[in-house]
């Protein structure tokens, strides 16, 4: 028999998004998507474009990267727009690592592994501290040699090409401070730095205002999470012109029209109704806090998130156990069946009635064990 594959598709695991289930109706806190529709004006944007939609769309997007750039203050070089930031994180491996290995942390965005295994970039996972923090220290040239050699891997000790961190981390929700970045950023002016910001806009402090200063760091961020449109495909990145000339090289070598008219006029639209991000991003913050606190009182350990989901386990239920009598009851959650954190749940924010059915079923489901 003729064999069409390759070896690498034969070996590729890729990654497994959360479910989308449609079987019955659920409380959706598992894929971290917005429960609040995007701003009003999303729609007026979109609907606008509709008749124009014979013509291919703007490859440079410079509509939505004037308004990106105006935004966060930086020129329309410093910006590159992608479909969905996951392309942005694409682009990244073979625009800037696949040189060298790529150092991110153990635990993490599990798409990492799976972009540098794709783009065939070998990586080191860097331990977390025991509390799930990100030791930027250990960042170091010293280091990685040492975390190498301890490693299982059998592969050669590679240069380090470049440093991939989300911050607020996923899935612990614990943000690094922008003085650690800063550091990181510092002791390792040979490598490039990017910074996947998915969360940022639910407490941390972005380092957009880094990039004038380090031409090693590149900022990636998304509308999927705080502005809710996970369905659109709109990321962005931030960063010294060279990096965002080397991301429009990779970019323009696979597909000039990444964005379609839809997505950049409707990106553009959330982008410009600043009331209404400000109104959803601190309700989704509250309610964030209200869960935190609702959970703590029912004996669960909950990790200081600075995202839109939290990071639980609890005394005397198995994480495993509650996902699947959750998802009974109607409510998903994501479980990570991997060492270190197979007893933790990640729960999305949702709305306050969200959070009320959720703390319900979990008292119903605490009762009985
Ligand atoms: C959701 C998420 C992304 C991907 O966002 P898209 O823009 O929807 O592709 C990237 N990084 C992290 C850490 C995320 O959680």
């Amino acid at each position: 028999m003729i064999d069409y594959l390759t070896k690498l598709v034969k070996e590729i695991e890729p990654y497994v998004p959360g479910e989308q289930r449609a079987d019955r109706k659920y409380i959706k806190l598992n894929t971290n998507e917005n429960p609040f529709p995007p701003s009003p004006r999303v729609k007026e944007g979109i609907y606008t474009e509709l008749d124009r939609l014979r013509l291919y769309p703007d490859p440079e997007c410079n509509l939505l990267k004037s308004a990106v750039s105006k935004e966060y203050n930086v020129g329309m070089e410093n910006v590159f727009i992608g479909n969905g930031s996951d392309e942005i994180l694409a682009f990244a491996f073979p625009a800037f690592f696949n040189d060298g290995m790529v150092a991110f942390p153990n635990i993490t965005y599990s798409f990492y592994p799976v972009f540098a295994n794709l783009f065939q970039t070998k990586f080191l996972e860097m331990p977390l501290n025991d509390d799930f923090s990100i030791d930027v220290n250990s960042y170091s040239d010293e280091n990685y040699r040492r975390i190498h050699r301890k490693s299982e891997n059998k592969e050669e000790f590679q240069r380090i090409s470049g440093i991939l961190i989300s911050n607020p981390n996923a899935p612990t929700g614990i943000a690094l401070k922008l003085q650690d970045i800063e550091k990181l950023i510092q002791n390792n002016q040979d490598k490039l730095v990017l910074i996947d910001e998915a969360y940022i806009d639910f407490g941390g402090e972005t380092a957009v205002s880094l990039v004038k200063k380090y031409k090693n760091l590149l900022v990636v961020m998304t509308f999927s999470k705080s502005r809710s449109l996970a369905g659109l495909r709109v990321g962005f990145a931030i960063g010294d012109v060279e990096l965002i000339d080397a991301l429009n090289k990779i970019k323009n070598s696979f597909n000039s029209y990444t964005l379609d008219r839809l997505a950049i006029a409707g990106a553009t639209a959330a982008l410009l109704d600043k009331e209404y991000f400000a109104k959803t991003r601190h309700k989704i913050i509250s309610n964030r806090e209200k869960l935190t606190n609702e959970l703590i009182k029912l004996d669960f350990n909950v990790i200081p998130s600075q995202a839109n989901f939290i990071f639980v386990s609890h005394e005397r239920i198995k994480a495993g156990d509650l996902f699947q009598k959750l998802r009974e009851e109607g409510v998903l959650v994501r479980y990570f069946d991997k060492p270190l954190i197979d007893n933790y749940l990640r729960i999305t924010i949702g709305t306050v009635e969200d959070l009320h059915t959720l703390v319900q079923k979990i008292k119903e489901i605490i009762l009985n064990v």
